[in-house]
């Protein structure tokens, strides 16, 4: 059997762009590596595609022994089929130049049935167009299919006990839209054939496709012309205004004209960057700072989360905390550090977590966060599931205070900040003494992803030094907070 011309991913990435189908069969070298966060999205998916076959338990696996060898598994199908396989986990067909590799395939007292697995928490369009071009392969491979199915994650299942898949994982017929969208298959798979054998690129210029329904994997490629800093950056922009800009060829703040509809916070970050000039509200700031109560309790949380879920009581993608760093600074000035890292076994962190949190936010003074949404919405789930800590977690919740606000409310702002109130562009702009870069963690998605890591026993590094470098870069969010209100206090 001759090697496949497109997959289920490759015809989805050609929908979405005929250059990004092109670069990847012909210029390869020009996509982007892999980062880690995707390395652990994507072991998630397995993971999940795995405990999903526990849906349909006892079926054959026909996944090929390499990535090459799919017309292996295509007719090792067939032959499971004729053998009268009910269950296929993994099943390969092949039709037209295309391959689809179905997650399991059942034929059940009324016929078969497709069922395509995903790690998300709904249906999606992609996931509908998805299943389309493999009710294409399968069914003009000759298996009559009753109906085709996406099963994901039914993220309000919580555990309770052993993982109940059948409460884990949601399962939606999508066969009404595939029957709507199907028609048009035929001539998309001719055409995206046709650029795959062209000579020349495709002529596509980079456009809001480059991140729908997926980003890119040759945005450095083909965005390599766009400088770090322009009108794709200016904050809360909407993507048809940004390429309004750029379709008139203005890339540089420099060429915005002054009638274009910018608000007035974003006319505050073009003048910034033009004039290199800093806006600041003195009368707000001391409101603000006068206002913090003593002693002052830094706080930050890190967390984590699962498709499936770990710990009783959580749900699939909950994030759960695993870690703080607390920086206390009294009225005189006096500064003290505490801090929590979970061990990394397979326990749930949260009770220790709260216990030590508790002990350590004392009784009174201000605490004060970086976005207080997020820190609130995490103190309050742990309410929610441990009620009997829920008097002390309520009090904290009671004197959070938010730090990001005068940044936010644009009461301090410098062309340095570039548009953002984040921490890690405030951080630089206001104590550029202070950095992250030294970290071996620099970002709490690496802290998330290595923690995880580390509890399901899949971190492979060396645990102590990287447990000491989840403390620096968590101690050292709450100490930028410190300084960050220093800077704020002697204006
Ligand atoms: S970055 Fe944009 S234009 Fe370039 S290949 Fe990807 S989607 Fe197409």
């Amino acid at each position: 059997m001759e090697r496949h011309v497109l997959s289920k991913s490759t015809f989805i990435k050609g929908m979405q762009c005929q250059k990004a189908l092109y670069l990847n069969k012909h210029h390869k070298e020009l996509k982007e590596e892999i980062t880690a966060v995707q390395q652990a999205i994507f072991s998630q998916g397995t993971k999940v595609g795995e405990l999903a076959t526990l849906l349909f338990p006892g079926g054959v696996d026909c996944t090929p022994e390499s990535f090459y060898d799919f017309q292996k598994a295509v007719i090792r199908t067939q032959e499971e089929i004729k053998k009268g396989t009910k269950i296929i986990y993994e099943a390969a067909f092949q039709f037209n130049g295309v391959l689809a590799a179905l997650d399991i395939l059942v034929n059940d007292d009324n016929g078969w049935k497709a069922y395509e697995v995903k790690s998300s928490t709904g249906v999606t369009e992609t996931y509908q167009l998805d299943a389309t071009i493999q009710y294409y392969a399968i069914t003009n491979s000759g298996i009559d299919l009753k109906d085709i199915s996406i099963v994901y994650i039914n993220n309000e299942y919580e555990k309770n006990g052993p993982i109940d898949v059948k409460q884990l994982f949601a399962i939606e017929s999508v066969k009404e839209k595939v029957l709507e969208l199907l028609p048009r298959i035929p001539n998309k798979v001719t055409a995206l054939k046709k650029i795959l054998v062209q000579d020349e690129i495709p002529d596509i210029d980079i456009g809001p496709h480059c991140n729908e329904p997926y980003a890119c994997d040759f945005a450095g490629h083909c965005w390599k012309n766009i400088p770090k800093y322009s009108v794709f950056n200016i904050s809360r922009l909407n993507e048809t205004k940004k390429f309004e800009l750029y379709n008139r060829n203005i890339i540089n703040f420099m060429d915005i004209p002054y009638d274009f509809p910018l608000n007035e916070n974003q006319w505050m970050q073009v003048k910034s960057e033009l004039n290199n000039e800093s806006f600041i509200d003195y009368l707000k700031i001391r409101e603000f700072v006068q206002g913090l109560q003593y002693p002052i309790y830094f706080m930050d949380f890190e967390t984590f989360a699962t498709a499936v879920p770990l710990f009783d009581k959580s749900r699939p993608y909950q994030q759960l905390v695993f870690q703080y760093s607390l920086h206390i600074l009294t009225a005189n000035g006096e500064l003290n550090h505490k801090e929590f890292l979970a061990e990394n076994n397979v326990q749930d962190p949260r009770i220790a977590f709260i216990e030590k949190l508790i002990s350590d936010c004392g009784d009174k003074g201000d605490v004060l966060v970086y976005n207080i949404g997020f820190e609130r919405g995490k103190l309050a789930d742990l309410a929610l599931a441990f009620p009997q800590y829920s008097f002390g977690i309520n009090k904290i919740i009671e004197r959070l205070k938010d730090l990001m606000i005068p940044f936010q409310q644009r009461w301090y702002y410098t062309p340095t900040m570039q548009g953002s109130y984040s921490i890690k562009k405030v951080l630089p702009a206001l104590v550029p003494d202070l950095y992250y870069n030294d970290l071996n963690i620099k970002e709490g998605g690496t802290a998330s992803n290595t923690f995880a890591a580390m509890l399901t026993g899949e971190f492979q590094g060396d645990i102590d030094q990287t447990r000491k470098d989840l403390l620096a870069y968590c101690k050292l969010d709450t100490l930028a907070m410190v300084e960050i209100l220093k800077k704020l206090k002697s204006i």
